[in-house]
């Protein structure tokens, strides 16, 4: 599938948040520039002043496209949280370009959210009847509803009571005038975690963002956990007593930068490892091994190794493809212009190549890869996937949602490999997935199986337009 290339699964979002440092503003730019792989819809930035006032910024694009230096001298302050988004449920526009910021009577608040929510329907449809009015679709503003509905309790109470109305997977970020609350749903599908910079506290959806900014790592906030940071340090609260570690494979099959670590375990190290691991279960007799730029390419170098096939630069991607770049024309495609991905002939021609793609979700990907191999000169090509067949949709903020744009969830092998125009085509099974995480006894493979670790409401049948499973 490779990152962002043809048809690619997409992560909902990415949350940044400091406590403590002088001047927070680029900080939290920088942050974000680094979590921009989870969103490039849209992204903001909250920053709370010494007055307690909140200020924001936000736009539709790249974090280097919405920002520019007045725009983050405007953000005063020792406190703020941002975000970067890929609109999946709640849809485009403005409107739902987070952080959130809301006005109430026991104070303003921000909010910042990836995940996604299954029982959003239900939770608005409670709202609503109580006479609860909403500016955008998002699960955020749900939680705000919810954290506000009791007037004027206080804060950490009334997140604990709205935090167990939710059923999903989340990682919050919630600001208000004195403090921050980092709360990471009780299945722990999403990461959430904390480092130290300078006096002050850093939150991120990944580790990769805090050597950027010269953070150094704390921990992983829990399952089911809120943690406060404010001037009193940090201090730590259950939601709930229901704890899980179904940390969404996904995040280490795909999403994630290598850099990052995740629940202890290295994105690079894992995917390298399942590499290791997809050659033993599925070897291939072949000259070069070639991954597929940016998210394979630590899988196929971990094939390489294990198989003694060189590793190659077979692909090459176009990095610098922003919201606003111009799309080729059909008429320009069918004359060869290819924006993203390039193969290179003079590495590929005349080969038999093993091709290491993270997974497949439409196959469109695959299918034009091969081609695109095979117009180079490729002998052979061998698709090996670096994870198990995707059969299901996700419900928990990645945008597989019906079952129809699964190319492998209505085929056998066979039928997918005819599909994708390969010699030969493999994946790597459900235990090599998890065991490439060493330590690890769960993880959500729900897309993979149809086990899911939450309940589902009406999201199931939704999935299923067609009746067909
Ligand atoms: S269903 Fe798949 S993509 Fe969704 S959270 Fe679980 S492992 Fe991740």
């Amino acid at each position: 599938m490779g990152e962002h290339v043809f048809d690619s699964l997409h992560e909902e979002c990415g949350v940044f948040g400091v406590y403590g440092v002088d001047n927070v503003s680029p900080i939290i730019y920088y942050g974000l520039h680094s979590l921009q792989h989870r969103g490039q819809e849209g992204c903001g930035i909250v920053c709370v002043d010494e007055k307690g006032n909140m200020s924001r910024q936000r736009g539709l694009g790249l974090v280097s496209e919405v920002f520019d230096e007045a725009k983050l001298a405007s953000l005063k302050g020792r406190m703020g949280i941002g975000h970067v988004r890929y609109s999946t449920s709640g849809g485009g526009g403005l409107d739902n370009v987070q952080p959130f910021f809301f006005r109430h009577k026991s104070g303003d608040f921000a909010l910042a959210h990836n995940g996604n929510l299954v029982n959003s329907r239900q939770l608005s449809d409670y709202l609503e009847s109580r006479g609860s009015l909403f500016h955008s679709t998002s699960d955020s503003e749900l939680l705000a509803h919810l954290i506000k509905k009791d007037g004027n309790e206080p804060r950490i109470f009334a997140i604990i009571d709205a935090l167990n109305m939710l059923e999903g997977a989340f990682a919050f970020l919630i600001m208000t005038k004195n403090r921050i609350y980092a709360c990471r749903d009780k299945y722990g599908l999403r990461p959430l975690s904390i480092g130290r910079l300078g006096d002050g506290y850093v939150v991120s959806s990944e580790t990769c963002a805090f050597d950027v900014i010269g953070a150094t790592f704390v921990r992983d906030i829990e399952p089911g956990e809120i943690v406060t940071i404010d001037d009193k340090g940090l201090r730590s609260n259950f939601y709930s007593k229901f704890q899980r570690r179904k940390m969404c494979a996904m995040e280490y099959i795909y999403f994630a930068r290598p850099d990052s670590d995740i629940e202890g375990c290295n994105v690079h190290a894992y995917r390298k490892e399942s590499g290791r691991r997809l050659f033993r279960e599925a070897p291939a007799d072949a000259d070069i091994v070639i991954g597929v730029p940016d998210s394979s390419l630590s899988a196929a170098m971990g094939y390489s190794e294990a198989s003694g096939i060189p590793y190659e630069m077979g692909l090459i991607k176009n990095k610098y493809v922003g919201r606003t770049f111009i799309q080729p024309s059909q008429e320009l495609r069918e004359k060869g212009v290819k924006m993203k991905l390039s193969a290179v002939h003079s590495i590929v021609n005349g080969k038999r190549i093993v091709l290491i793609d993270d997974s497949i979700v439409r196959g469109t990907t695959s299918r034009r890869i091969v081609e695109m191999l095979r117009e180079a000169g490729a002998k052979e090509v061998h698709v090996r996937i670096a994870s198990p067949a995707i059969t299901h949709p996700c419900f928990y903020g990645v945008d597989i949602s019906v079952y129809e744009e699964l190319l492998c969830a209505r085929r056998n092998k066979d039928e997918v490999r005819r599909i994708i125009g390969a010699d030969s085509l493999e994946f790597l099974s459900l235990e090599s997935a998890l065991k490439s995480a060493p330590g690890r006894s769960e993880m959500c493979f729900a897309c993979f199986t149809g086990d899911y670790p939450t309940a589902l409401y009406q999201s199931l049948e939704e999935a299923n337009k067609d009746g067909k499973f």
